[in-house]
């Protein structure tokens, strides 16, 4: 992930769903708490079957940060 990329998008501290950086609240746990130092992604379709969601505790489809503080 380049720098450009990762400064147009900013991580959800609370879920690490990864939003546009214009994002105002989180439509996956309504925070409006986010952080542009995160680091990775990972798309989730299933969380139910994926086992890297397990892992981050996603329970919801969608873009996520590896890394998110
Ligand atoms: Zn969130």
């Amino acid at each position: 992930m380049s720098k450009r990329v990762s400064a147009r998008f900013k991580c959800c501290l609370k879920c690490k769903a990864l939003l546009p950086s214009q994002a105002s609240i989180c439509p996956n746990c309504k925070s409006s708490e986010f952080s542009t130092d995160w680091s990775g992604f990972v798309i989730i379709f299933d969380p139910e079957t994926s086992l890297i969601a397990k892992t981050l505790n996603i329970d919801k489809p969608g873009r996520y940060a590896i890394k998110c503080r």
